[in-house]
Parts: structure tokens; sequence; C-alpha cells
């Protein structure tokens, strides 16, 4: 996704091959909904292209990752 700022928070997840998080979802502040759980996603890493299923237990919320697009 494009337009990441780096005080709001995002869903991201790993990329297992270079590593790097993929914001794909923005997300309420954990003061605001501490409790939030993510799904799963598929996803494609936008810079290596890998195609991964993550579990819900692998999304994490993060604030104001760098973009990588
Ligand atoms: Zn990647």
């Amino acid at each position: 996704m494009t337009n990441v700022e780096p005080d709001k928070w995002y869903l991201c997840v790993i990329c297992p091959k270079c590593q790097e998080p993929i914001p794909f979802q923005s997300a309420p502040a954990p003061e605001e909904k501490p409790d939030h759980r993510a799904r799963g996603v598929q996803l494609a890493c936008p810079r290596c292209h890998t195609q991964h299923t993550y579990r819900g237990s692998e999304v994490l919320r993060l604030q104001g990752p760098k973009s990588i697009e």
C-alpha cells in the first residue's frame, strides 16, 4: 500500500524471504482498540513478489512502517 504515514497504525506481515514488514491495511491504535485481532491474509510481497498465506497470528500491528513500494 502507498501513503503510509509515520504516526498511524497498520496491519503488517513480515515477508518470509526479505524479512521486511508489508503494511496492507490501516488499523486502529492499540489504545483505541487493544484487543484488535486480524484474520489471515494472502499477500504477495511488493519487493520480492513472494506469495504467502499468513495466519492471523502472524499479522502484526505496527506504527508507521516504512512503505516498501
Ligand atoms: Zn519479500
